[in-house]
C-alpha cells in the first residue's frame, strides 16, 4: 500500500467532497496472480468494448490486508442487458438487485451494473419505498432501504456501499486503485468508518452494525468513534431488519473464528439484547455473580468454538443454534423441573427455539437437528443401563454434530476429555460393524418393552433408551 498521505485523524470525517476525483494509487502491493483469472476475463472484455469495469469491495479491501479474498466481485457501468450481449455464458439474476451471473465451468463472476443510494426525498424514485418495513408499516421519514436498484457512476456505487474500507475500486489493467471515500486511509490506520453519517447509514440498513463488528473483529481493526455512537443508538432498530439476514450474520459471525470478540462486541453496543434477547438475559448483569460465572462459561465455550474454527472446523447451523441456547435451555428445564421428573430438556428446547427458528425462517430440518443435539448432550455423561443401545446412539445422523457440541463444552469446561475420546473412538468402531449387527440391534431395541416414556421423549432417534451408558 502506498504511504503517500498521512493517516486521517478519526475523529473527523474527512471523506473526499462528492464530485471530487477518486484519489489513486498504483495497485503494485497487489500480485496479478492473487486476482481471479475469469474476474479479469470479464473485465477485460468489458473495458474492450468501452465500459468502465472494476474489481470492487470486499476482494479489493482483502487483497489490500493480504489476505485471501473468498470471492472476486465486478462492478460496471455497462446495463444486466448489456452484459447478456457481450456474454454468451452470462445469466441475470435477482429481481431486487439485478445482477449477472458469468459463468466458467462451475465458477462464477458476479457482475453488477454500478447503482446509486435511492434517492429518499424524491416521491417519484422508482424503485425505493421509503419509510416501508417488511409489513408494509412504517413512518413517511423512515430511512430503511427496501429497495436498492437505481443506476449510477462509479462514484455513486461507491458513496451507497457500506463502509470506507469496503468501497474500493481495482483496475487490473491500468494497474490502480481508485478511493472515493477515504477507504485507503482508513485501512491503513486499521479504522473501520461508514461511508457518509453514520446514523443515516445504520439506520437506513441496521444490519450495518452486525457488518461492522464482524469486519472490526475479523481484521481486528478499530471502530471509529461516531460509527461505534451509531451502532449504540441504533442497536435498537435491529428488531426492524429482516430476522432472516439478522441470523445470518449471527452464523457468520459464529463460523468466523472471532466469535468470542464478535459476541462481546455485540453486547457491548446494546445489539445482543435486540437480537438473541435469551442470551443477553441469560448473561445477566455485572453485578450479579451467579450470571458472572453463566457469563464467564459461555465466553469459553465461544473461546472454545473459536480454537476449533481455527484447526479447521465450521460448525453446521444447528451446531451454532445448540451452542447458542444450550445452557439457556438447561437452565431453564432444571427450573422447570418437578421433583422427581428429570428436566425435560426437549419440550423446554422447543419452546424456547421455536419461535426464534421461525421468525427467522431456519429451516426445519435444522431446528430439529438442533433440539436433538441439545437432548443428546446428557448421553455422553450418564450412566450406563441395559436398555441403551450405544451401537445405534453412536450411528445415529446427529451424533456427530452432537459430538461436536460434546467437544466444544469439554475444552469450555476443561474437563470430559476422556469421554469425548471414547465416544469418539465408539463411533469408528461402529462405522466398521456389519449390518446384520446393526440389524440385530435394532431388533433388539424393538423388541424391549417400554416403561413409561419420559416426558417429551418423542424426539428420540435412536430407539427406546431412556438412560445412556459410560463410553468405553
Ligand atoms: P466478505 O469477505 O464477508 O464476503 P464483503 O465485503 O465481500 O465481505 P459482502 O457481503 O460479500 O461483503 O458484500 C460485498 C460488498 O457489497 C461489500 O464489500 C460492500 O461494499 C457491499 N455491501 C454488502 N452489504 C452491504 C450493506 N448492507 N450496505 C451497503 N453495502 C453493502
Ligand atoms: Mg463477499
Amino acid at each position: 500500500m502506498s504511504h503517500e498521505e498521512p493517516t486521517r485523524d478519526a475523529r473527523t470525517s474527512p471523506e473526499p467532497a462528492s464530485g471530487s476525483a477518486p484519489r489513486t494509487i498504483p495497485a503494485e502491493s497487489i500480485p496479478l496472480a492473487r486476482l481471479d483469472q475469469d474476474a479479469l476475463r470479464v473485465i477485460s472484455r468489458l473495458q474492450r468494448q468501452g465500459f468502465e469495469a472494476y474489481l470492487v469491495g470486499g476482494c479489493v479491501r482483502d487483497l489490500l490486508v493480504g489476505r485471501m479474498p473468498k470471492d472476486f466481485d465486478v462492478a460496471t457501468d455497462a446495463h444486466p442487458r448489456q452484459i447478456k450481449r457481450f456474454f454468451r455464458n452470462a445469466r441475470i439474476i435477482g429481481r431486487r438487485f439485478r445482477l449477472a451471473h458469468i459463468t466458467y465451468g462451475n465458477r462464477i463472476v458476479e457482475t453488477a451494473t454500478f447503482r446509486r443510494e435511492p434517492d429518499l426525498s424524491s416521491p417519484d424514485e422508482p424503485s425505493v419505498e421509503a419509510g416501508l418495513d417488511e409489513a408494509g408499516e412504517g413512518t413517511p421519514d423512515d430511512l430503511l432501504i427496501t429497495q436498492d436498484n437505481v443506476f449510477g457512476t462509479a462514484e455513486q456505487d461507491a458513496r451507497r456501499r457500506d463502509f470506507t474500507i469496503n468501497a474500493l475500486f481495482l483496475d487490473p489493467t491500468r494497474g490502480v486503485i481508485l478511493d472515493y471515500v477515504g477507504g485507503l486511509g482508513d485501512l491503513e490506520a486499521g479504522i473501520l468508518r461508514t461511508i457518509g453519517d453514520p446514523l443515516v447509514r445504520m439506520a437506513e440498513d441496521p444490519v450495518r452494525i452486525l457488518r461492522a463488528v464482524k469486519f472490526a473483529t475479523r481484521l481486528s481493526f478499530r471502530i471509529e468513534e461516531h460509527t461505534w455512537e451509531a451502532m449504540v443508538a441504533l442497536a435498537p432498530q435491529l428488531a426492524r431488519a429482516a430476522p432472516p439476514r439478522v441470523i445470518e450474520e449471527v452464523l457468520r459471525l459464529l463460523r468466523s473464528g472471532t466469535a468470542l470478540g464478535a459476541m462481546r462486541m455485540l453486547r457491548a453496543c446494546g445489539a445482543l439484547r435486540v437480537i438473541l434477547p435469551e442470551v443477553d438475559a441469560y448473561l445477566g448483569d455485572r453485578d450479579d455473580a451467579a450470571a458472572q460465572e453463566r457469563a464467564d462459561s459461555f465466553w469459553r465455550l465461544l473461546e472454545a468454538l473459536d480454537s476449533d474454527v481455527h484447526a479447521g472446523f465450521s460448525p453446521t447451523t444447528p451446531v451454532c443454534l445448540a451452542l447458542l441456547y444450550l445452557r439457556i435451555i438447561e437452565r431453564e428445564a432444571e427450573i422447570a423441573a418437578s421433583g422427581e421428573d428429570p428436566p425435560d430438556v426437549v419440550a423446554t428446547a422447543a419452546k424456547i427455539l421455536e419461535p426464534v427458528a421461525q421468525a427467522a425462517r431456519v429451516a426445519r430440518r435444522d431446528f430439529s437437528r438442533a433440539l436433538r443435539i441439545i437432548d443428546r448432550q446428557r448421553r455422553f455423561t450418564q450412566p450406563t443401563s441395559r436398555r441403551f443401545r450405544p451401537l445405534l446412539f453412536v450411528l445415529g445422523e446427529e451424533f456427530p454434530e452432537s459430538l461436536d457440541l460434546f467437544r466444544l463444552r469439554s475444552a469450555a469446561r476443561g474437563q470430559g476429555w476422556d469421554l469425548y475420546e471414547g465416544w469418539r473412538a465408539r463411533r469408528e468402531m461402529a462405522l466398521q460393524a456389519k449390518p446384520e449387527e446393526i440389524d440385530a440391534e435394532r431388533r433388539a431395541a424393538r423388541k424391549r418393552p417400554r416403561r413409561r416414556r419420559r416426558r417429551g421423549g418423542g424426539a428420540e432417534g435412536s430407539g427406546p433408551a431412556e438412560i445412556p451408558s459410560t463410553p468405553p
